[in-house]
Order: C-alpha cells, then sequence, then structure tokens
C-alpha cells in the first residue's frame, strides 16, 4: 500500500456542540452544488477522456459526500435534525436519479467509449468508464421519455418508502411489563438494572441490550414468548403496507427496465450473478444443513422436556435459552460466566489493539472537543499507518432514543487521496457494562467494515473508495474478522474479569465446542431469512406474513410463531432488498479466505498484510472474485465452508 504521505488532507470539521441543524443542510447542500458544478463540467462537452472522468470523478464524490447525509438520520439526538437529514437524504436521491437519466451526459460518455482514443487510460479509469456505462444503462437512460417519467416517480417513491419503513423500525421500541419474578435465571447485573416501577412491574424493551440476555438467559418461558412477540411485532401493522408498496415499486422498476424479476436485476451487479443462482444457493445450503440442523433441535426438544415433559416442539423464542442450557450443561460453558470476562471499555480497547496489530495501523484517540461529535458516548481515533493518518474513525456503540436499533458502519466520508480523509461510523446497541461473547463477536464484525472503509479510501477514484465490492462480497472481510474473537491467543489480550483473570484458554475452547453447536441451526434460519427476500422480491403475494411463515415451514426447523409480523422489523429487506443471501455467501468466501491464515498464529504478519493490500486496500477497483483470486492464488470455492458445516 502507498499512502500519499506528503498531503494528507485533513478529517471534516464536525459541529460539536454548534447548530447542527444549519450544519448539516449546509454540507449537504453545499455538496449538491460541487455536483451539479462537475457534471456541468462534463457535459461542456471535452471529448479528451481524461478530462472527462476527473471531472466526473469530483461530481461522484461530492455526491457520496452528499448521500452521507443520510447517517446523521440514524445517529443524531435531535428528532430536528434527523428529519431534516431524511428531506435532504430525498432531495439527493431525486438528484442521483436525475443524473442516471441524463442523456445528455451519458452522451458524453458513450461517446468517449465509442469513439475516443482510450489507449491513455489505466485500467482504473477505463473500469469507471464501463461501470459509469452500465449504471446509465441500469438507471434507464435510453428508455423512451414516457418510461424516463415513470422511472423518475419510482425512484422518488421507492426513496420515501425506504426512509418510513426504516423510520417505523427506528422509533417503535416495544416493551413487556412482567412482575420481578419473572426474571429468574437473568444475571445479577441486569436484574440491578430493571427495578419495578412504582407498580411492582419491571420494563423489558425490545432494544438490543434488554432483548437478548432476557431470551437467553430468562428461564420464564412465557415471559420470552411475550417479549418474543413485541419483537416481532415492532412496525406492524404500519410496515405491511409500506413493504407492499416498495416491493411494487421494485418489480415494476425491473420491468421498465427488461429484467424478468428485481431479484434478476439486482444480482447483476453482484458475484452471484442472478436471480435464480440466489433461489439455487439457498435451496443448496438448506439441504446441505438440514440434517444437521434436526439433530440440533432434537437436542433442544430433549432438553426442553427436562422442564416440560409434554413438549413436542421447539419454539423460535426457546432456541437461544435451550441452545444456551445445552452448552452449559453438556458443553461446560456458561453464558453468565464468559460475560464477566467482556467488560465494554476494555473489549472496545483490546478490539483497537488486536486489529492495529493485525494490519500496521496504529489508533490516537481524539477527544470529543476536537472531533466534534454529535454525542458524549461517541470515541474518535485517527488511523495512523507508518507514522501517516489515513483516517478517523467514531465508534457510536450504545443505544439511545430514535438511534438506529441495529449494528452496522455508516461511511461518513469516502477516502480520495489528496482531497479528502476516509471518515466511518460504527452504529451499534451494545450494553456498557459486561458483554455477551455475542456481542464481542458483533463488534470485531462491524470493525471489519469499519476497516475495510478506510484502507480503502487511499485511491483516487470514488467508485471504488471503500466497501466498494459487489455487495454480495461485503460481509467476508467483517466474517473472517470474527475469527479473532473466538481465537484463545487473541481473547487472552484483552479479556479479563474484575479480578484481573484472564479468561482461561480451556473455556475459550469449550467455547469453541459449544459454538459448534447450533450451526445447523442457525444456517438453516438464515435460509428462512434470504428465503423471505428473495421470494417476497421474484414475485407478488397478498399476504406477506402468511407467505413468510409459508418460507419458515419450508426452510428452518422451527415453526412460525403466532401472531408474530416478522417481515415489518425486518430491515434488510429495505437494505438489502432481495439479497439477504449475501451473509451466507459471504460467509462461504469469508470461510475460503480465512484457510489462508494459520489458525495456530493468527498474528502471522505476512499473510495478514497480503489479505491487507491485495483485498481490503483495493476496494471496488477489481470485481471481489477477481481479489480473492489474488490473495489466495487460486478461484474461491465451496470447499471450506462445508467443511466447517461439517465440523
Ligand atoms: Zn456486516
Amino acid at each position: 500500500m502507498d499512502p500519499r504521505t506528503e498531503t494528507q488532507p485533513a478529517p471534516i470539521d464536525l459541529p460539536g456542540g454548534g447548530d447542527w441543524l444549519a450544519w448539516v443542510s449546509q454540507r449537504c447542500q453545499d455538496q449538491l452544488d460541487e455536483a451539479r458544478r462537475q457534471a456541468g463540467l462534463v457535459k461542456a462537452g471535452s471529448s479528451d477522456a481524461p478530462v472527462v472522468l476527473v471531472a466526473w470523478n469530483k461530481a461522484e464524490t461530492a455526491i457520496a459526500n452528499a448521500e452521507a447525509v443520510s447517517l446523521w438520520a440514524e445517529v443524531h439526538p435531535d428528532a430536528e435534525v434527523r428529519d431534516r437529514a431524511d428531506d435532504l437524504s430525498q432531495q439527493v436521491q431525486k438528484y442521483v436519479t436525475e443524473l442516471g437519466l441524463d442523456r445528455d451526459l451519458y452522451a458524453v460518455f458513450d461517446r468517449l467509449a465509442t469513439e475516443s482514443d482510450l489507449s491513455g487510460l489505466d485500467a482504473d479509469a477505463r473500469r469507471v468508464l464501463e461501470h459509469t456505462l452500465r449504471d446509465f444503462r441500469r438507471a434507464g437512460v435510453d428508455r423512451d421519455e414516457a418510461t424516463r417519467d415513470r422511472l423518475r416517480e419510482l425512484s422518488e417513491q421507492g426513496v420515501k418508502l425506504s426512509q418510513d419503513f426504516g423510520r417505523n423500525i427506528r422509533d417503535d421500541v416495544r416493551s413487556i411489563r412482567i412482575s420481578p419474578e419473572r426474571l429468574a435465571g437473568l444475571p445479577d447485573d441486569y436484574r440491578a438494572a430493571h427495578e419495578p416501577g412504582d407498580d411492582g412491574l419491571v420494563t423489558i424493551t425490545t432494544d438490543y441490550p434488554d432483548l437478548v440476555p432476557f431470551i437467553t438467559f430468562g428461564a420464564d418461558a412465557e415471559a420470552r414468548h411475550e417479549l418474543a412477540l413485541a419483537q416481532n411485532n415492532v412496525a406492524w401493522p404500519a410496515n405491511d403496507a409500506v413493504l407492499q408498496q416498495l416491493l411494487a415499486v421494485r418489480r415494476e422498476t425491473a420491468e421498465l427496465l427488461g429484467y424478468a424479476s428485481w431479484p434478476d436485476y439486482d444480482t447483476e451487479v453482484k458475484m452471484i450473478g442472478n436471480g435464480q443462482a440466489v433461489a439455487d444457493f439457498i435451496d443448496r445450503v438448506g439441504e446441505a444443513a438440514k440434517e444437521r440442523a434436526r439433530d440440533e433441535v432434537g437436542v433442544l426438544l430433549e432438553r426442553k422436556r427436562v422442564d416440560d415433559p409434554s413438549a413436542d416442539t421447539v419454539a423460535t423464542y426457546d432456541s437461544r435459552y435451550y441452545s444456551e442450557l445445552v452448552r452449559r450443561e453438556q458443553y461446560d460453558v456458561d453464558g453468565q460466566v464468559v460475560r464477566t470476562y467482556f467488560p465494554f471499555e476494555q473489549v472496545r480497547q483490546g478490539l483497537l489493539d488486536v486489529t492495529g496489530r493485525l494490519f500496521g495501523l496504529g489508533w490516537t484517540p481524539v477527544s470529543r472537543e476536537d472531533a466534534g461529535t454529535w454525542h458524549d458516548e461517541v470515541a474518535s481515533y485517527d488511523v495512523d499507518l507508518d507514522g501517516t493518518r489515513i483516517g478517523r474513525i467514531h465508534l457510536d456503540l450504545h443505544p439511545r432514543e430514535g438511534k438506529f436499533k441495529h449494528a452496522a458502519q455508516f461511511d461518513m466520508v469516502k477516502g480520495i487521496a489528496g482531497e479528502q480523509l476516509p471518515e466511518g461510523v460504527l452504529v451499534c446497541n451494545f450494553n456498557r457494562g459486561l458483554m455477551e461473547h455475542d456481542e464481542v463477536v458483533t463488534l470485531f464484525h462491524e470493525f471489519g467494515h469499519l476497516v475495510h472503509h478506510v484502507l480503502a479510501g487511499q485511491g483516487e477514484w470514488a467508485r471504488f473508495s471503500g466497501v466498494a465490492t459487489e455487495w454480495d462480497f461485503v460481509e467476508a472481510p467483517s466474517q473472517m474478522l470474527e475469527e479473532w474473537a473466538w481465537d484463545a491467543d487473541v481473547l487472552a489480550t484483552f479479556a479479563r474479569n474484575e479480578a484481573g483473570e484472564t479468561i482461561p484458554a480451556d473455556l475459550v475452547a469449550a467455547m469453541r465446542r459449544a459454538e459448534q453447536f447450533g450451526k445447523g441451526l442457525y444456517a438453516v434460519q438464515q435460509m428462512s431469512y434470504a428465503a423471505r427476500s428473495y421470494w417476497f422480491h421474484a414475485g407478488a403475494h397478498d399476504d406477506l406474513t402468511a407467505y413468510g411463515d409459508e418460507l419458515q415451514r419450508r426452510y428452518s426447523v422451527f415453526p412460525p410463531l403466532d401472531g408474530a409480523h416478522m417481515h415489518c422489523a425486518f430491515g434488510h429487506l429495505d437494505g438489502y432488498s432481495s439479497g439477504y443471501y449475501t451473509y451466507m455467501w459471504s460467509l462461504v468466501i469469508a470461510k475460503d479466505l480465512f484457510s489462508a491464515f494459520d489458525r495456530d498464529d493468527l498474528f502471522a504478519a505476512d499473510v495478514a498484510l497480503a489479505y491487507r493490500d491485495k483485498v481490503l486496500a483495493m476496494g471496488g477497483r477489481e470485481d471481489a472474485a477477481d481479489l480473492v483470486a489474488d490473495f489466495l492464488g487460486r478461484p474461491y470455492s465451496f470447499d471450506s465452508w462445508a467443511a466447517w458445516l461439517a465440523e
């Protein structure tokens, strides 16, 4: 890697305690103005390819900066700022749609590709041109005027519907009210944090730090059932209609553009290639995992019968609880003991130390005053490589009202060499005290995206900056980084309990054995989600609850939950549309990538640095399959994944 040491740009100037409403509006407006100016230069009609592409790159950079305004809709503590960010995002998307359908602009690129001498362009510049033309075609620029008008309308509707879908989930925290005895099985710190109110009842919300321990450790089956129902009814009924409209918009868009289905349109620019391949992949994984899943659910049922001899089925809300019991009783792993080794602050520092060592990076804390962030709980760091600042990251890791409810990496700034420093934000909802090991794994996962964003933000082209590979590859680097959260030597560097004792290697070994249990269940449950995501988009269905239940019965070993409407709270149906298979697809790739590492020495520098430079730092400069082949020295394969499933 070759960071441009001489002219590293500064981070952006966030307003901190200042006027965010004005700042967010101004930033977005300035970037839109710049995008218009640069697009105007492109249209002004140079036939010199490098000149056109440089102006176009500036336009795309400004657009990415303007699009990043959507971050504030997810994290800003002030509802007014969040709403403004949503409005601005709509304007940005409207402009992006306009550009995509702009025939004059398209004509410039088309002329370049067909008439000019491209011999002076390097491989990156040619790829920019190819991908630009592809995107214009996918936007519908070559359709007749009536069709383009309709595509414009559909795009605008789609943006609004997506925002409604997300907002309905974000703003709908549900809860159950139960008597304190029903907290049986939960750890002391959880009980202490859930004191009864004046009426003697305890409130348990659907926010992760409340929900996850409860469904993992809560012994009261009926209470777990109530909470699971609350969770599976978040955004119901509002999002049912929103989703139907969103699906209809996507179907019509694909049809107008000449594709047989939305999944065909969506997968054209993915590793997997076409819609049918997604359906086949879901079936292939489902088939491979079925027997193992049946065996595992048998073990859960047997254990459940100890508590309830009449039990004849294991419900979704039993799954985590009995898996935890089986792991404790049969694999000697007590989640409540495990979590004592993972105090939040220690884990956060440990993560930075581990990833810093692995990728040769340094993290220097930046005070809130200097970083100017939006909340006291956000921790900011400058990222250094060989003494040069190559990015800035912000970790916003605890829940609060009106904040994004899941875990994700958001771009704040895409890195462009010499122009702008990459900045990214992790948005998660972790407990402030002790973390579950699951949460530690999630933190490593999300951090994988952040590292990818920064390392791939040192090049010239906006289009290839950051996590800019095909979208069904993006989970591979982050899923691979999860492996480091399962390694005894790695965990020993930071996992210590209050008495200062390091997590014992034999406990980690037991955790890994226990983790093997439930792999089949995980795979089939993931396929039932992937099937919803795919089949909801592959054709029209009147009753999404009933159809979702049918898919659950087809793929999962847990029966659908009566009265649940999980599709309304399934945020990925918006962000990933028909592509939820991405997680398992990326896992196939992640297991293959990981096969290159030495399991006895996860810090071995040569392989980690090769991975850093050949895969992460490349961003979108080559097809993901080529990046993987370059790193592994052969094409990707299913073998490591299949071996993992059979382990
Ligand atoms: Zn991820």
